[in-house]
């Protein structure tokens, strides 16, 4: 399942972070907040536990998120969002997977790969910008479900039809949180019209 974020305030950032002219500070600024947005959404199924909390003038029943939060960036446009999640989840822990694509195979390889133990009975939530041909996203997912992860969400930013195809195809117990499902990938695998390399865009490297 896929679930495209369509609220104003979503929107309204997209376009201005899909701007060629918003510079690396605003970009930043913007890929937080839509961010943060989109895992308000995403958590919304997130196991929780009933509480007796006593206020100063009764008990009150309330609720409280039961589960571990495990936050997992895909090197290194991923790192961009890890702001964002954070802001709305202080507590959530961070694990990292760097991947590269070889070129001759055109097949992901896995050059970095650290995850908190929680990963196993916790929540974790991958994070890229874009989820372009969706091979990072699958190798993530790969990676973490062989380490003991088995309850699993990813948010981008943008994504497009062939992309969600190919992670719902080999992950469709985990569901993808998108603020745009853009047309189409171009030649050289980029989302069209999608908003450049967000790595770049993110670290200030395009120029
Ligand atoms: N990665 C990017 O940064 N942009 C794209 O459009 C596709 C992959």
């Amino acid at each position: 399942m896929h679930v495209l974020v369509d609220h104003p305030c979503i929107q309204h950032k997209l376009a201005i972070i899909r701007d060629i002219e918003t510079d690396h500070k605003q970009f930043r600024e913007l890929a937080t907040e839509i961010t943060k947005f989109l895992c308000y959404e995403a958590l919304q199924n997130i196991r929780m536990k009933n509480v007796t909390v006593r206020t100063p003038m009764a008990d009150a029943e309330c609720r409280k998120i039961d589960t571990d939060i495990v936050v997992v960036p895909i090197l290194r446009a991923g790192v961009g969002m890890l702001e964002g999640i954070l802001e709305l989840v202080p507590t959530a822990r961070v694990g990292f997977v760097g991947l590269f694509r070889d070129e001759e195979t055109k097949q992901p390889v896995t050059y970095y790969e650290r995850f908190p133990r929680q990963i196993e009975g916790g929540t974790c939530i991958v994070i890229d910008p874009m989820l372009a041909t969706g091979g990072s996203t699958v190798a993530a997912l790969d990676l973490l479900k062989e380490s003991g992860a088995d309850n699993i969400v990813v948010i981008c930013i943008v994504t497009c039809p062939e992309g969600l195809q190919v992670v719902q195809e080999a992950h469709p117990d985990v569901n993808v949180y998108t603020a745009a499902i853009d047309e189409r990938l171009d030649e050289r695998k980029y989302i069209v019209p999608g908003l450049g390399d967000a790595g770049d865009r993110l670290f200030g490297t395009s120029h």
